[in-house]
């Protein structure tokens, strides 16, 4: 089995990476950045979403795991000092995977230019770099509603535990099939009016964020942000594709919720 690890940077996280490598060649596993079997990611959710990226065009080939450096991740489930038995599980393949749904966006342009197809692990933002955001917002093909405010995000459910939370979105346990729509400051008046509620779409349901305003847009993918010119349409929808994490223990959703944002009672 092909393997490599992805640090977050940090001496502590390189350190623990190149342990990890020691001792997973020592089991006879290969290392091989290019092609891996498994990513074990070192760091944070940051640096599993930085590895997912990565290997995005890989994703039925490559399963991840998390070894969390900092505080308790949504996806690094494991501590340093459990890594000896991580690695042996690792090595007693075949081991099992677990599947959540990803975003798929595309965004396609006025200037005729190609469209640009991207995978997300948490979400897809849009704003405007200048003034509001003015879109109008198509269900299914059918006007939903003009947007007029911050700017929209588009959610998996894996990602409603991070930005969408911070947006008032509901929490969604990743094995549900669906992307979450949540406004951020929309204005609502007499004259502009949106649901003001964040919206939850089946697997079957595609989104279409068409904006109105000239001007250029700032699209973000997770960690990445792009600036976007002559904007058409952004197009979300729960993508074909999947992620895949190894699991060698139960890493229960609602036990992550519960110690990531309540925490123990004293
Ligand atoms: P960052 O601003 O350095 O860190 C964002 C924080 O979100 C980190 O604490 C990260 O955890 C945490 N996080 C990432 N994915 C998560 C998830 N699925 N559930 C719960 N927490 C999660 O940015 P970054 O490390 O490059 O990560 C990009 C992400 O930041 C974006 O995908 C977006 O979700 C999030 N973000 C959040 C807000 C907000 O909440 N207002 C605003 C902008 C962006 P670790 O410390 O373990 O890496």
């Amino acid at each position: 089995m092909k393997f490599s690890v992805s640090s977050k940077g940090d001496s502590v996280s390189d350190k623990l990476k190149s342990r990890i490598d020691t001792y997973l060649q020592d089991f006879g596993l290969k290392m091989d950045e290019e092609e891996p079997d498994i990513v074990i990611s070192v760091g944070g959710d940051g640096t599993l979403l930085y590895a997912f990226h990565k290997y995005s065009h890989r994703l039925d080939k490559t399963a991840f795991v998390g070894v969390h450096t900092g505080h308790l991740g949504f996806y690094a489930d494991w501590v340093p000092e459990e890594i000896e038995k991580l690695v042996i599980a690792i090595a007693k393949t075949p081991y099992q995977t677990v599947e959540y749904p990803i975003l798929e966006v595309t965004v396609r342009y006025l200037n005729g230019n190609q469209e640009e197809k991207y995978l997300a692990l948490n979400e897809c933002t849009i704003k405007s770099t200048e003034g509001s955001l003015v879109a109008d917002v198509e269900i299914r093909g059918e006007l939903f509603e003009t947007f007029r405010g911050d700017g929209l995000c588009m959610s998996t459910p894996s990602g409603s535990t991070a930005y969408n939370k911070a947006l008032g979105g509901a929490i969604i346990h990743p094995s549900i099939r669906a992307i979450q729509l949540a406004e951020m400051a929309s204005i609502n008046n007499r004259v502009f009016r949106t649901v003001g509620s964040p919206l939850i779409l089946p697997d079957h349901h595609t989104c279409v964020i068409k904006p109105l305003n000239d001007v250029d847009f700032q699209i973000t993918i997770d960690h990445l942000t792009l600036l976007h010119k002559e904007v058409k349409s952004v197009e979300c929808r729960v993508a074909s594709e999947v992620v895949r994490f190894a699991r060698f223990r139960p890493f229960p959703f609602w036990k992550r919720v519960v110690d990531s944002f309540i925490g123990k009672k004293e």
